[in-house]
């Protein structure tokens, strides 16, 4: 599933918005730092899983429920976003 972050804990301190291979992280209007679900595939191809929340420092990110996702769609996602780290059969 997607992943979303704790508004009441985050700190805003900006380092999962680079960490994210698929620029899916991004400041909210409002200052808050949100996760645009139909961006994420869970890191899916890449070793280590979730980036964001392995570099949070404060563990704001966690699975959000609301956003299940087959591992076909997260899979299409994270090609769609990083071609080029993705070998083509
Ligand atoms: S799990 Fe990966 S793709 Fe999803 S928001 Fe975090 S860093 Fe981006
Ligand atoms: S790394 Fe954690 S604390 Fe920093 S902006 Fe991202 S969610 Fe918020």
């Amino acid at each position: 599933m997607a992943k979303k972050i704790i508004a009441d804990v985050c700190t805003r301190c900006g380092i999962c918005i680079t960490e994210c291979p698929n620029e899916g992280i991004d400041e909210a209007g409002n200052g808050d730092v949100v996760i645009a679900f139909d961006m994420c595939s869970e890191c899916a191809g890449l070793e280590g899983g979730s980036r964001c929340a392995m570099v949070c420092p404060v563990d704001a990110i966690e699975d959000d429920p609301d956003h299940r996702d087959d591992e076909e769609t997260l899979l299409s996602r994270a090609v769609r976003a990083n071609p080029g780290l993705f070998p083509v059969d």
